[in-house]
């Protein structure tokens, strides 16, 4: 199924993120959150696609389980770091081989430093518009890519990383899903932003919960998001206190996504690191559940 026809109804949905495991512990790990979030209907769970080698193995074959293996809609990530064309169009062929439908096509980082010099592979692509095309002139897939809510760290302004996204769209993608932020502000302007470019592809917000001093400041850093400074006050006055800085962060991260919801965003994308708690605590108390009787696909 692809995930177009998951999201956009009348109700929001929310979708989770995975990384592919590292081990055999993280394995397990992440087949025991897939288990428990898989009976909370998410509209999409997603494998994120790693800097090389054997960790890209583990998303084609963890993608191809979720969907062979689960009730769950599987979408693979995919980038162009370090591959060749061909190379891609052999991981795009594995993809539709295990049953794979949605593929989120990103540039990717450079391995090491993201924001080291971007050195394109000799045969392969530069930018993600090129990898939506690749992806969509080698089958029916369902194709998404990501948006920056306060532009990517190497745009020069928010316009030229506007009109970067709008080429994304316009070469195929069928919609987006953004890096994460901690306040709704960035995300409600870049999404009337693109309609008024007359871009009306659904853009999921992607959501981080709160639930340690460390996801605060690593979040800001990884995305380009800016800290709230209230926010950050908020929730630093509880720094040796785990538990209370949890109870906290997860009520901040509960008022984000009702605002956002409030909004009218179609759904949630949720950064699960792998873990099912707090993902589950946020639907939860969202209310984004399955309901009772409602078919899972
Ligand atoms: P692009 O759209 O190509 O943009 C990269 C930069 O180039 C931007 O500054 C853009 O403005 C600029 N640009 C684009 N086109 C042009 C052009 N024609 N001329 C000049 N400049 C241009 N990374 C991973 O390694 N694995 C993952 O699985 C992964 N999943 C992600 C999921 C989500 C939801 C998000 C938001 C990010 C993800 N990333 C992942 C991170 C992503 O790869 C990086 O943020 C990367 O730096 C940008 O990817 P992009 O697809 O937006 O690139």
């Amino acid at each position: 199924m692809k995930i177009t026809d998951r999201i956009g109804g009348d109700r929001p949905v929310f979708s989770v993120e995975f990384m592919p495991p590292k081990d055999d512990a993280g394995e397990a790990e992440l087949w025991k959150a897939i288990r428990r979030l898989e009976p909370l209907d998410p509209a999409f769970a997603s494998v994120t696609y790693g800097a090389g080698g054997s960790s890209r193995d583990r998303t084609v074959r963890t993608t191809g389980r979720i969907a062979s293996e689960t009730t769950l809609v599987a979408m693979a990530h995919l980038t162009a770091v370090s591959h060749s064309v061909a190379e891609l169009r052999h991981v795009i062929a594995e993809y539709a081989a295990a049953g794979i439908r949605n593929i989120l096509a990103v540039r990717g980082d450079p391995p090491g430093d993201p924001l080291g010099e971007w050195v394109a592979h000799p045969e392969g692509l530069t930018y993600a518009d090129e990898l939506v095309t690749l992806t969509r002139s080698l089958g029916d897939f369902c194709v998404g890519v990501a948006a920056f809510p306060y532009g990517h760290p190497r745009s020069p302004d928010e316009d030229s990383d506007l009109q970067r996204l709008i080429a994304k769209v316009r070469a195929g993608a069928d919609f987006a899903i953004t890096q994460l932020f901690l306040e709704p502000e960035g995300f409600l302007r870049l999404r009337d932003r693109l309609s008024a470019a007359g871009c009306e592809v659904p853009m999921l917000p992607g959501i981080m919960p709160l639930t340690t001093l460390r996801t605060l400041h690593r979040g800001p850093e990884l995305s380009g998001a800016p800290l709230p400074p209230g926010l950050a006050e908020r929730l630093e006055r509880y720094a040796d206190d785990p538990v209370a800085f949890r109870a906290a962060g997860m009520d901040l991260t509960v008022a984000l996504c009702e605002r956002l919801l409030a909004e009218g965003v179609g759904g949630l994308h949720f950064y699960t690191f792998n873990r099912s708690t707090a993902t589950s605590e946020l639907v939860h108390r969202l209310g984004l559940q399955a309901r009772r009787g409602a078919s899972v696909a």
